[in-house]
């Protein structure tokens, strides 16, 4: 049976086919495998673990159902839902885990990442990264009202959307020192990340031994997954 990993499906109620092919994704292919893992911005926003969206509710519903079916679910923080929390956990099963994450898969030890923190040429995104990171702010956030919670985030992406349109894209794309030391420091020689929505495959050497970064896409326009059989790995696109 496969692992199979995803990140970037950035659902929102704003965003309802891609809602549908994710949980059709989960019935169809999911429900089989031998573990999913979400490598972070499962959702485009998560104001606390009472959000109330539409999109949270039926997406949790299918997460549970996976996760009652016996199929482990593992899911690591993005940029954009670093809140998801033990009430998440609650709400589906599924377990978080701290990023980066060293996964032992077919024998073989393998980083897994959002990849936010290794685009370290965007300095700005930096900073905001350390701050809301940070216990303390996420304890006074959380501890605002639902509602001004749900506007400051409505800010937070129209931020966010402001700074991508005037960045150059190279900045917002990892740092290949970043890179090389995420593997030097994990002693690893595969590290599977999300975030940039560049999918691809990249194979690279570090230290003078080869290595291979596997990139995984964005669900904005199709969805898109890897699968992990056998030592052997593959990326696959669902139309939409
Ligand atoms: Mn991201």
């Amino acid at each position: 049976m496969a692992r199979l990993f995803v990140s970037d499906v950035h659902l929102n109620d704003a965003a309802p086919a891609a809602i549908e092919q994710f949980l059709g994704f989960l019935a169809a292919h999911a429900a089989g495998a031998a573990a999913l893992y979400i490598l972070g911005d499962l959702f485009e926003s998560w104001v606390g673990d009472d959000e109330r969206s539409r999109a949270a509710q039926r997406v949790c519903a299918g997460l549970r159902a996976l996760t009652a079916g016996g199929v482990p679910c593992f899911v690591l923080h993005g940029n954009r839902d670093f809140l998801l929390g033990a009430g998440f956990c609650a709400r589906t099963g599924c377990r978080l885990l701290g990023d980066p994450v060293v996964a032992e898969l077919d024998g073989e030890r393998v980083l897994l990442t959002h990849g936010d923190a290794l685009c370290t040429d965007d300095h700005s995104y930096q900073e905001l990264r350390s701050v809301v990171r940070d216990p303390g702010w996420q304890r006074r956030f959380l501890a605002l009202p639902l509602s001004s919670r749900e506007l400051l985030a409505e800010e937070a992406r129209a931020g966010s959307r402001a700074h991508t349109a005037r960045t150059v894209p190279d900045i917002m794309d990892v740092n290949p020192a970043a890179v090389a030391a995420a593997f030097s420091a994990a002693r690893v020689r595969r590290m599977i990340h999300g975030h940039t929505h560049r999918e691809a495959v990249h194979d690279l050497q570090v230290d003078g031994a080869p290595v291979q970064r596997i990139v995984l896409g964005a669900w904005y326009e199709r969805g898109s997954y890897l699968s992990c059989e056998g030592g052997k790995y593959q990326l696959r696109g669902l139309p939409r």
